[in-house]
This record gives structure tokens, sequence and C-alpha cells, in this order.
């Protein structure tokens, strides 16, 4: 069986883990500390805090950008339902763009179309880690004075061409950058979030809200060798990660960058060996954009069935997925759709994702290309 993703985690990242619990500090301490700093340094960014997971990182984005009742979120619904969800905690609006129909990314002239005297925010989607415009997105956020936040939960070590320089995702090109760090994205600590921004006060912000709004962290006060009393400053949240997870978090971070070259070198394989079928649409990859390749999705040719192909797939020991979900079509989303979506359901409907994984050797790729090329022919 060839799954449609795997972990890349060995015995590094489980001595790490050992090492934490040795340490008699397994809830947020040490460990996350470095793992922040590290992360921060990696994408370039000024300030990192780390999270529970991406899904919190994103709740507590939006309670640092002040969204509340009645204001509005643009954003998009082909994205897993955690990316409207958040909105939805704070009590905000979700307001649904379409994306565009090449890189699955939300589209900027659709974004542009939707902003109202109620827009507060745009919350965009680097979909499978393929970076969105943001180039255009952060040009409308200044004009209109948004907040522009990056739901980055696939694009860990994704690069984007921007202010006349090649970056990371995450450096905030935007106001607040979000990461996850769940198996199936490129890195793991098997649950696990990170914001990142360039504001002091945000991430002053984050790490107040991820631990119950305490003015000093416990880490601090064990340390002290003065008798210290904490305050509550707010009502915030308990979304620390642990050390154990941090821990493993500083391995996956240092193979990152073998992680990445791995997942190209397959993208690059796919290209090649899917390159000539008739109908059927590979991934592109804007000039300006270099993919993690946290998934790869093709768009079926119109004669193929997505789940006939899937089904004959698996039947023949190959995983797939069928296209990222719209969370319009969902039943907490069903009644909220203001604009046209009707490329973001094509692309639910008619692409299919096809396994890759850091580990994955030649061969299988070579078998999920050979039964998906004869699976279409048979279709022809
Ligand atoms: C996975 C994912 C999330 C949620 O991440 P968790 O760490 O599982 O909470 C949010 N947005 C997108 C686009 C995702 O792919």
């Amino acid at each position: 069986m060839i799954p449609i993703a795997l972990p890349f985690l060995g015995t590094d990242e489980a001595d790490a883990a050992r090492e934490a619990v040795l340490s008699g500090w397994v809830s947020q301490g040490p460990q996350v500390l470095a793992f922040e700093r590290e992360f921060a340094a990696t994408v370039g960014a000024s300030y990192a805090t780390a999270v529970s997971n991406c899904t919190t990182a994103l709740h507590l984005a939006l309670v640092a950008a002040n969204i509340g009742p009645g204001d509005e979120v643009i954003t998009a619904s082909h994205s897993f339902i955690a990316t409207a969800n958040c909105i939805k905690y704070c009590g905000g609006t979700p307001v649904f763009v379409d994306v565009d129909p090449d890189t699955y990314n939300i589209d900027p002239a659709r974004v542009a179309e939707a902003i109202t005297p109620r827009t507060r925010a745009i919350l965009a989607v680097h979909q499978m880690g393929m970076p969105c415009d943001l180039t255009a997105l952060r040009t409308l956020a200044e004009q209109h004075g948004l907040i522009l936040i990056e739901d980055a939960a696939c694009a860990a070590g994704s690069e984007i061409h921007i202010d006349g320089k090649w970056d990371r995702v995450g450096k905030a090109h935007g106001h607040i950058t979000c990461f996850s760090f769940h198996p199936r994205k490129v890195i793991t600590t098997g649950e696990g979030g990170m914001l990142t921004t360039s504001s002091a006060e945000f991430d002053r912000k984050f790490k107040l809200l991820r631990q119950h709004g305490m003015s000093v962290p416990d880490t601090v006060r064990h340390g002290s060798a003065q008798v210290i009393f904490e305050d509550y400053l707010e009502v915030g949240y308990n979304y620390r990660m642990t050390d154990m997870q941090a821990a493993i978090g500083r391995k996956q971070l240092g193979k990152l960058p073998d992680i990445i070259s791995r997942r190209r070198k397959l993208a690059d394989g796919y290209a090649e060996l899917l390159g000539n079928i008739e109908g059927l649409r590979l991934p592109f990859e804007p000039e300006w954009a270099r993919s993690n390749w946290q998934s790869y999705c093709v768009r079926l040719p119109d004669r193929a069935d997505q789940r006939t192909v899937m089904q004959s797939m698996l039947d023949q020991g190959i995983a797939t997925r069928r296209g990222i979900m719209c969370s319009h079509r969902e039943m907490p989303y069903r009644d909220q759709v203001k604009h046209d979506l009707t490329q973001s359901e094509l692309a639910q409907d008619r692409c299919i994702l096809l396994p890759l994984y850091a580990q994955m050797t030649e061969d299988d790729q070579v078998r999920v290309a050979d039964t998906l090329t004869k699976e279409l022919k048979r279709l022809s």
C-alpha cells in the first residue's frame, strides 16, 4: 500500500522527546523557547510563538486583530474548515471568495470586489504549500486598512519572491502568519502550531493569550530568586505546546531543507512522468513562488470520474484524496455564500491529491504514475 502521506520521523526525534521527558520539565519550557527562536530564524521573522496547533494559532491571530461580531473577514472557502471556524470562534463573519483555478489560492481580484465597510481582515491561505499572491493582497490590505493574516498551515519552508528577493513564507509579509505541525504537514510535532509576526505588540498578545492571560509565565517564576505573584490581565486560553513536542519540532526544523529538496524532486518527478497525459492538469507554480509541495494536486480530464479513478487506484494499493474541501458546502456555512465559488467547487470535485512524502521511493512514484496513466487511458 502506498499512503497519501507519511511523517518523516526517526530516532533523532524519539531521543529528543525522551530527553525532554527525563529533564523534568514537560509543559511549555526551555524547549519551546528554543523552538520559537529557531523557527523565527528559519523563516526570517522577528517573533515566533508556539501553540498547541494551527487552529489555535489562527484563533489567537484573529483575537489579537480584534475581530468580533459584525466584522467581516475575507477568506477562501476552498480550505480546511479550521480556516473558517476560527473566524466564527471570534463571532466574526467569514466572507468566502473564489480561488484562482491554477494555484487554488484566493484570487486578489475577487478579494477586492468583496471588501465592504465591515471588512476588517483578509485571511489568506497558502494552499497545499503554494504561496498565494501576497504582493497583491498586501497592497489591498494597505489601501483599505485591513489586517492581513496568512494561514500557512501547509507552507513551512515555502518561498515567495517579494520586495525584490526570495523570502520564506512567515517572515510575516502580512501582519501575522500561522503554521501547523500536524503529521499531514511537511514537518510535525504530532500536534502543534506557530505564529510569526514582525509586531512586538502582537507577539506580546500571543504570549499572554496562550497561557490564560498570565502576566508572569511559570518558567520565569521557577527561575526567580524572589517570590513573584502573577496577575491575569485578560481572558486568555490554554493553547500551550509541550516541551516534548518542541524538542521533536527542533529536530524536524533541522531536517526541513532536506525534506523540501526531497519533496521538490518528487514534484519534478511527477511533472515528468505525468506531463503528457491528454487533459490532465498538473500543479502550476507561479514564477514568484516555490512550493514545499505539501500536497501534489492534479486536475482530472473531463472524461474521468473522480471517485472511479480514486477507487480504482485504492484497489491497486494506492491512496489518493479528493481536492481540498469547500467550507461553504458544510453544515455550519451553507447559508453564508455571498460570492461566486465555482472554481472552488470545481477544484474540490475535479482534482485528486497523489501520494508524496519525503521518504517516497522512485519505484513507488513510478507505480503511482503508471497506475494513474493506465486508469486515464482506460477511461478515454
Ligand atoms: C491543517 C490545516 C489547518 C489546521 O491545522 P491544525 O494544526 O490541524 O489545527 C488550518 N488551515 C489549513 C489550510 C490546513 O491545511
